[in-house]
C-alpha cells in the first residue's frame, strides 16, 4: 500500500522538478500544475485538464468530479503523502521555492483533510518559512489526493507506470537539514518515504 503513494521515482522527480523550475521561471506565477505518471513532461494547468487526459488518453470514459466524490468514502481513514513543488517566504524577506515539499492528508467522514504540512526552514536565517497562497495550496493538495485515488481506483490501467523504482538519486537542491520531513524520516531523506 505504501508504494502506491510513490507516484514518481526520484530520477523522474528530479527531471520533473527541473522542468517545473524552468516552467516557473517562464510563467513566473503558477506552482499549481498536475502531471500524469504516464508522461511527466506533459503538464496540466488545472485538475480538470488532468481528468480530461485520463478520460481520453487512458480511456476511462466515465471519470468526472462527481464520480470521484462518490469514490472518496471508499477510502475512509486512508492516509496520503503528497510531494509537491511550491513557493515560500520568510519573515527575513527571503523568498524561495522548494522542489520538494511534503504534506500528509487523510480521508475522514467522506472528506479530504490536511493532517500535516511539513515545515521548511529558510536557508538564510533558519527560521520556519511560510507557504505562499495557502488557500490555493489547500485546494491543490486535495486535488493531488484525488489524483492518487484515480490511480488506486484504476490500478489495472496505471500499475505499469509504477515499476521502475530507484531511490538512490538525490534530489538536486533539497537540503535535508532545512526540511522537517527529512529530519523526521528514518533514512534522513524525505524522498525515500
Ligand atoms: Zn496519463
Ligand atoms: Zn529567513
Ligand atoms: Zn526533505
Amino acid at each position: 500500500m505504501k508504494n502506491l503513494l510513490k507516484i514518481y521515482n526520484p530520477i523522474k522527480l528530479n527531471l520533473l522538478y527541473k522542468y517545473r523550475n524552468l516552467s516557473y521561471k517562464i510563467h513566473k506565477v503558477s506552482y499549481y500544475k498536475f502531471y500524469c505518471k504516464c508522461n511527466i513532461n506533459k503538464e496540466f494547468l488545472e485538475f480538470i485538464d488532468f481528468i480530461e487526459h485520463i478520460r481520453i488518453s487512458h480511456n476511462i470514459k466515465d471519470i468526472n468530479l462527481d464520480l470521484l466524490n462518490k469514490i472518496i468514502p471508499n477510502y475512509n481513514k486512508k492516509k496520503f503523502g503528497v510531494k509537491f513543488y511550491w513557493g515560500l517566504h520568510c519573515t527575513c524577506g527571503n523568498s524561495f521555492t522548494s522542489s520538494l515539499c511534503n504534506a500528509d492528508l487523510i480521508i475522514k467522514d467522506g472528506k479530504i483533510t490536511l493532517l500535516r504540512l511539513y515545515k521548511l526552514y529558510c536557508i538564510k536565517c533558519k527560521k520556519i518559512a511560510d507557504f505562499k497562497y495557502k488557500n490555493i495550496l489547500d485546494k491543490y493538495l486535495e486535488e493531488r489526493v484525488l489524483q492518487k485515488l484515480i490511480y488506486k481506483q484504476y490500478k489495472d490501467v496505471f500499475s505499469k507506470y509504477d515499476q521502475n523504482k530507484d531511490y538512490k538519486e538525490l534530489l538536486e537542491g533539497h537540503k535535508p537539514e532545512l526540511c522537517e520531513k527529512c529530519r523526521l524520516s528514518k533514512s534522513g531523506h524525505c524522498w525515500e518515504d
